[in-house]
């Protein structure tokens, strides 16, 4: 069976590029009914923190791309490392190395002089019918993996096609250092192993770390053992082909929250950078799980279009069952101090908004007059709509408004309709007045749906106020 994981390192938020990689693998996982588990790449303790944890947990929640079980904690999984470095030693799959930093940098220049590849040049390495130097006395080893010598490493990769590294290219890397804490790459292999991942999907910035770690499986499960098959997905870069970062603005998934965009359709948008189904722009989840392949990915970079993800967030907005948006909705609501609005109130709201707006944030603060009277009226709406009749209609709107035993749009449509005809006026004289005397600005949903979620109380009292 399939499975896939997302192994972020804790020391941010989540942002886009770590999203994408995130849904792809989860996709990936729905799609073959396999599973999809969560690790987190903590053991760089300096920069890793639970708040960034915490974010990152509450990112995926949002997204709602749920892993099966507990996450996997790699600063918990210490001893099983200790374990692994040690029988990797015992087999003469690894050894200890006494050369100092500077020693390494002096391999490594004397490389470069003889126009090779920088590495270190295997003095501690055991081979047959050689000495080792002595061990120098008061020296803390570090642990080197004895890569091997000769032959090819093959990446089998489902998105830029296999690689192939010869080994002379790979240095021996260390697994541990001389204080015994394992090393990035080897955590990554002993957990990939454990959790019996089957496809690694990551950035492809990990692709040369690749050939290090499939050589160290190789040595733990042996060369008929399962290796898992790799996808590594090409970077997303901003508008200026420059690696995405803070200075294109928002980067982090909760950010594009703030900004009014629906988890759906952040989804969607990540979905298309870099793969397609036809010309199919707009996707729901069970169609992202029926059409994605890995294999369709494409191997070049993309390009992060803010544009067109508003289009798509749009798009999602009015295609959404109004009771999904209600959760979202009461999210931007509580960032105006707006606080338990119950869910049907919240679903009718969206009902009426859902057409008329491109982000939540657009939503939330056009649905602020449902909360609380105008505290004042828009000085530019009031000099272009308020005329010296306008007291007298809204009188007459309140009144026969008051007179209805129903509230209902098309009644509430009739009675406003009503009032521009019986004084001969246009619906504009009537109707933009209403806007400003009920939401203190000239633009608010069509006249009768602005009244029907307003409600009779409400309204009747605020048209009272204005004219006053
Ligand atoms: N922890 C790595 C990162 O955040 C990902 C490693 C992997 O997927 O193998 O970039």
């Amino acid at each position: 069976p399939v499975v896939t994981r997302f192994a972020p390192s804790p020391t941010g938020y989540l942002h886009i590029g770590g999203a994408r990689t995130a849904l792809y693998s989860w996709l990936y996982a729905q799609k073959t009914g396999g599973s999809f588990v969560l690790r987190i790449e903590d053991t760089d303790r300096e920069r890793s923190t639970d708040e960034a944890v915490a974010a990152i947990v509450d990112a995926m929640d949002w997204l709602d791309l749920p892993a099966e079980g507990p996450a996997t904690y790699q600063t918990q999984r210490f001893d099983r490392y200790g374990q692994v470095i040690e029988q990797l030693l015992a087999e003469g799959k690894a050894y200890r190395c006494y050369s100092t930093a500077e020693e390494v940098e002096a391999m490594r220049e004397a490389a470069r002089a003889a126009g090779e590849k920088p590495k270190y040049d295997g003095t501690w390495r055991p081979m047959p019918g050689k000495t080792l130097p002595e061990i120098p006395a008061g020296r803390d080893p570090v642990i080197r993996f004895a890569t091997p010598l000769d032959g090819h490493t093959v990446i089998p990769d489902l998105v830029k096609g296999d690689i192939t590294i010869a080994n002379s290219e790979l240095d021996d890397l260390i697994i541990a250092r001389a204080d015994g804490t394992p090393t990035y790459n080897f955590c990554v292999v002993v957990d990939d192993m454990d959790m019996g991942i089957t496809h690694v999907i990551r950035g492809d910035d990990h692709v040369n770390n690749t050939p290090r770690q499939i050589n160290i499986l190789k040595a733990l499960v042996g060369d008929e053992g399962d290796l898992p098959v790799y996808a590594h997905v090409p970077m997303i870069l901003g508008a200026d082909g420059k690696r995405l970062s803070k200075r294109h603005g928002a980067v982090g998934v909760m950010t594009f929250r703030e900004q009014g965009f629906l988890p759906s359709a952040l989804l969607n948008y990540l979905v298309r950078l870099g793969w397609a189904h036809g010309d199919q722009e707009i996707f729901t989840r069970a169609e992202m799980i029926e059409h994605f392949d890995i294999e369709n990915v494409q191997g070049g970079a993309s390009t992060f279009d803010p544009e067109k993800l508003t289009w798509v967030n749009q798009e999602h907005i009015k295609m959404a069952a109004p009771d999904t948006l209600a959760g979202e909705l009461a999210w931007h609501l509580a960032r105006h101090d707006i606080h338990d609005v119950p869910a049907p109130r919240l679903a009718q709201i969206a009902a009426v908004q859902q057409g008329r707006c491109k982000l939540m944030t657009e939503m939330a603060e056009g649905s602020l007059f449902l909360f609380a009277a105008p505290d004042e009226y828009a000085a530019k709406a009031v000099k272009k709509h308020i005329k010296a009749d306008t007291p007298a209609v809204l009188a007459d709107v309140h009144d026969r408004l008051a007179a209805l035993d129903t509230w209902d749009a098309e009644t509430l449509g009739d009675a406003v309709r009503g009032v521009a005809e019986t004084r001969e006026i246009g619906m504009g004289k009537v109707a933009q007045p209403i806007r400003i005397a009920l939401t203190g600005g000239p633009v608010s949903p069509s006249i009768d749906d602005t009244l029907v979620l307003l409600g009779r109380e409400a309204t009747l009292a605020r048209l009272n106020t204005a004219v006053d």
